[in-house]
């Protein structure tokens, strides 16, 4: 017999924001695993399932838990905030799914922050850009720099994700001083704070400002291409139609 386990990218937080896809397969699913803050802003909606919750930096354990109970025979999901297959759990998962033959993982695609995030802000991904993390838990920060740079210098629009935690909180600035290279000060950028979810707040300024800004883990960064402009209150980067 073999049993379902589905990996689920939930959106940005609210739950209008996540895919019929993703609600269909918490529906079909007996138990939900993920993280507490995320099942959190689930579980009003999914009253009558078995929960399994794990902290911060338990994915492992997470995935563990997750596989045991599909295969108990129990369909099972995982849930990830936005895309789970964007620094989520959905390689993880299926990596660690190569000891569970009978388990079927299926990955549901979900709204992932530089989407969630580019809407608020207006347009500001209209043309090519590179999604880049600057955490360096799992990539050495030396890789981050080069990426960081290779991006600056090729006029790609940049989205930042975990621009700063406690333990880094100078790495937003070291990472506008590197694009500060390639890139002028008056570059439009933005930022987006707590996407779909409370306290969302949202800035448009110039990259020598974002250097000097502190923003938290819960907010995505948008660093304009040298063709992205302020149009009233939203940021724009135009694809080229002549107008
Ligand atoms: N899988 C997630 C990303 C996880 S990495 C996704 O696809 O969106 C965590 C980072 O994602 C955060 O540090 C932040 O930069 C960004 N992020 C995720 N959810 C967010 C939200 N609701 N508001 C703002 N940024 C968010």
């Amino acid at each position: 017999m073999s049993s379902l386990l589905y990996i689920v990218g939930i959106g940005p937080g609210k739950v209008e924001a996540m895919t019929m896809e993703a609600k269909q397969a918490l529906k079909e699913s007996e138990v939900i695993a993920g993280y507490t803050v995320y099942v959190d802003l689930i579980r009003p909606y999914f009253k009558e399932k078995e929960y399994i919750m794990t902290g911060m930096k338990q994915e492992k354990e997470r995935c563990k838990l997750a596989l045991q109970s599909a295969q108990s025979g129990k369909t099972t999901s995982v849930v990830c905030s936005g895309d789970a297959g964007v620094y989520g759990m959905a390689a993880l998962l299926i990596e660690m799914g190569k000891e569970y033959p009978n388990i079927e993982i299926q990955v549901i695609a979900g709204v992932t922050a530089a989407l969630s995030g580019a809407a608020v802000l207006g347009a500001p991904i209209g043309h090519d850009f590179a999604v880049i993390s600057l955490s360096d838990l799992m990539t050495p920060w030396e890789k981050i720099e080069k990426r960081l740079a290779c991006a600056a210098m090729a006029d790609l629009i940049i989205c930042l994700y975990n621009p700063s935690s406690r333990k880094r909180k100078d790495y937003l600035k070291k990472a506008c001083e590197i694009i500060l290279k390639y890139q002028p000060e008056s570059l439009v950028c933005g930022y987006v704070k707590n996407i779909g979810r409370e306290g969302k707040e949202a800035k448009i300024l110039s990259l020598g400002e974002l250097k000097d800004t502190t923003v938290d883990m819960f907010t995505t960064v948008f660093i304009g291409n040298s063709q992205t402009k302020q149009i009233k209150n939203q940021m724009v980067t135009p694809r080229g139609y002549q107008l």
